[in-house]
C-alpha cells in the first residue's frame, strides 16, 4: 500500500491538557491512505492519529509538553488495582441485577450515612487526600481560595462503612463532600451549571489514592474501596480473569461479550458516544458527522480479512452494548486510540477494564497509550501500567519511565525534557528527495523544481523538520 498524505502544516490549538488552554501549535497532516509500516514509523516520531489526520504537537512552544507512552507487554504485571477492577466485574456479572435494582430502588438522600459513621487513621489518610485534590479543583472558581477553605475546611468528611453489606456497595469508605464543594460553588454564585455528579466524578478523576485504595464516584458520592481488606483468592493475570469471567457467564445469566469490528457508524454506538461526550467531557456539539471524522474514519488498510489497521471493540453486556474501545493494530503492537462507555456504568472503572483487556490481547507487544502529560491527572493514569517507557522528542529513543525520568519530567510540564544521554542526532533529509503525487503519477521535487513556487519548496522543508528523512522518502505528498 501506497501511503499519500496532503500537508495542512503548523497549526494553532488550545492546550487541551490544563487549565491554562493557552495556544500551543501541532503540525497536521491528512493521510489519504497509510500503510501500517509508516504508522509505525509515524508513532515512534511522536504523531498521534484522529480520524484521517495525523498531528504531531509542536514542542518548540507549548504549554504542556507531551511524550508518547508505550508499555511493554510481555513484561506487563498487574498491580492490585487492577486485579480489583478485574474482581469488581466479576462481582457485578453475579450480583449486577440485584445490585442495579437496589440502586434505583434507593434514593441517595434515604442513605443512613450516620448509622455507619465511624472514624479511623484511614478515614484521615484519605480525608487528607481529599482536602488537597478539593483545593486544587476550586482553585480556578474561586476568588479568594483562603477564605474557601476556610469555609469548607471543617465540613469534610470521610466515612467509615461497618456493615459488610453497604460495604460491597458503597466502599470501605464513603464521603458526601462532593455535595458540600457544588453547594458552595453555587452559593458563591461561581458555577450554577454545576452539578453535584460532575463534580463528585471530576473530583475522582483528580484525586491520587495509594496503590491498594480504589475510588469511584455514585450519585455525587465518593465511595473509596480498601483492597487491602479483599481475599486474594481470585486470579492475577489477565488473561486467566478472562477466562474465569467466561467461566463465570456460563453460570451466571449475565453475559458478557467482546466482538471486533471495523470502525463503523451504527446507530446503537452512536448514541453510547453521544452520551458519553455529553456527560463526561461536557461537550454538546456531537454529531454523526464529528464521530465519523474522529473515530470511524480510518487511512489505515481495512481489507475485511485482515488483522490489522483500525477496529472498534464492542463490549456487551447481555446483549447491551456498553462500551466501544478504538484500537489500531500494527503488526505486533497496538495503539489504543479511543474508549467511550455509557455513562451509567462508570462504577464498573470501564476504561481500566478494557485497557487491561487491550493489553492481555496485545500479548506480547507494544501497547501505545497515547501521550503522557506531566501534572495532568486525566493522564496519569498512563504511568501506572509497568514498565512502560517515554519518547524521548529530542534523540527519537525510548527511555524506560523509571520514578527518576518521571520527577524529571513533571518538574516542568512546559519544558522540553532530554530523557537519555544520546547524542541528538542532527537529521539531515533533502527536499529533492521527497515524492509529489499528481494524479498522473508520482515525481521526485528534484526533477518538478522548477515548476514549484518557492513558498511550497518552504512547505516542505517544514514537512522534513516533522516527518525526517527516512519518512519522506516513503509518504508521497499530495499537491491538489
Ligand atoms: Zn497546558
Amino acid at each position: 500500500m501506497t501511503s499519500i498524505v496532503r500537508l495542512y502544516g503548523n497549526q494553532p490549538t488550545k492546550c487541551g491538557y490544563c487549565s491554562e488552554k493557552k495556544e500551543s501549535h501541532q503540525y497536521v497532516l491528512e493521510a489519504v491512505s497509510l500503510s501500517i509500516e509508516d504508522y509505525q514509523l509515524l508513532l515512534d516520531r511522536g504523531w498521534r492519529r484522529s480520524g484521517m489526520h495525523l498531528y504531531q504537537p509542536n514542542r518548540q512552544n507549548i504549554c504542556c509538553v507531551p511524550y508518547t507512552i508505550r508499555l511493554n507487554t510481555a513484561l506487563f504485571v498487574p498491580t492490585k488495582a487492577d486485579k480489583r477492577v478485574l474482581r469488581k466485574l466479576e462481582t457485578y456479572l453475579v450480583q449486577g441485577d440485584k445490585k442495579r435494582k437496589r440502586s434505583q430502588d434507593q434514593n441517595q438522600d434515604e442513605r443512613p450515612l450516620k448509622k455507619v459513621a465511624l472514624v479511623d487513621s484511614r478515614c484521615e489518610e484519605i480525608k487528607e487526600l481529599l482536602k488537597n485534590t478539593i483545593w486544587t479543583y476550586i482553585t480556578p472558581f474561586v476568588d479568594d481560595l483562603n477564605k474557601a477553605k476556610e469555609a469548607l475546611d471543617g465540613k469534610i468528611c470521610v466515612l467509615r462503612e461497618k456493615s459488610a453489606k453497604v460495604k460491597l456497595e458503597r466502599g470501605n469508605y464513603t464521603s458526601p463532600f462532593a455535595h458540600v464543594v457544588c453547594a458552595y460553588l453555587k452559593k458563591q454564585g461561581k458555577s450554577q451549571n454545576v452539578d453535584v455528579d460532575t463534580v463528585a466524578k471530576d473530583l475522582c478523576r483528580l484525586i491520587t489514592l495509594p496503590e491498594n485504595l480504589t475510588i469511584t464516584a455514585t450519585k455525587g458520592f465518593l465511595n473509596v474501596y480498601d483492597m487491602t481488606s479483599v481475599s486474594e483468592s481470585t486470579p492475577s493475570l489477565p488473561e486467566k480473569a478472562e477466562e474465569k469471567t467466561q467461566d463465570a457467564e456460563k453460570q451466571q445469566k449475565r453475559e458478557w461479550h467482546l466482538e471486533t469490528i471495523r470502525p463503523t457508524n451504527t446507530p446503537e454506538i452512536y448514541e453510547i458516544y453521544k452520551a458519553y461526550q455529553e456527560h463526561v467531557h461536557n461537550d454538546t456539539a456531537v454529531t454523526p458527522a464529528s464521530f465519523e471524522s474522529f473515530l470511524v474514519a480510518t487511512p489505515l488498510p481495512t481489507k475485511p480479512a485482515s488483522t490489522q489497521g483500525s477496529f472498534f471493540q464492542l463490549y456487551r453486556l447481555d446483549n447491551e452494548l456498553i462500551a466501544v474501545g478504538v484500537i489500531d493494530i500494527i503488526g505486533k503492537n497496538w495503539s489504543s486510540v479511543y474508549f467511550f462507555y455509557k455513562p451509567e456504568y462508570s462504577h464498573l472503572q470501564l476504561g481500566t477494564y478494557s485497557a487491561l483487556r487491550e493489553i492481555a490481547r496485545c500479548n506480547g507487544g507494544y501497547y501505545y497509550m497515547g501521550y503522557y502529560i506531566a501534572n495532568c491527572i486525566k493522564m496519569q493514569y498512563k504511568a501506572r501500567f509497568t514498565p512502560s517507557e517515554l519518547l524521548c522528542p529530542m534523540t527519537l529513543q525510548f527511555v524506560p519511565l523509571t520514578k527518576q525520568i518521571q520527577a524529571l519530567v513533571d518538574a516542568d510540564a512546559s519544558k522540553v525534557v532530554q530523557l537519555n544521554a544520546e547524542e541528538v542526532a542532527q537529521e539531515k533529509g533533502d527536499v529533492d528527495d521527497i515524492i509529489l503525487h499528481y494524479p498522473q503519477g508520482a515525481i521526485r521535487v528534484k526533477d518538478a523544481k522548477s515548476s514549484l513556487h518557492p513558498a511550497i519548496l518552504t512547505h516542505l522543508e517544514d514537512f522534513i523538520k516533522v516527518a525526517g528523512p527516512e519518512l519522506i522518502q516513503r509518504l508521497r505528498v499530495q499537491m491538489f
